[in-house]
């Protein structure tokens, strides 16, 4: 489970800043997005995590 919940638009992980929005895999994440949390992918790390 590398996902992490944040709050800037930076990757949790590495702090990059070329993240791009994921695409919504699942029943859960498209909940997520009714909810207004996005699901991103950083560029650098391929890191997933949520952004609100
Ligand atoms: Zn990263």
């Amino acid at each position: 489970m590398r996902s992490l919940a944040m709050f800037s638009q930076k990757c949790p992980l590495c702090g990059c800043e070329e993240i791009r929005r994921s695409h919504r895999r699942n029943a859960w994440e498209t909940l997520l997005l009714w909810m207004g949390i996005k699901p991103m992918r950083c560029r650098e790390c391929y890191n997933r995590f949520y952004m609100f």
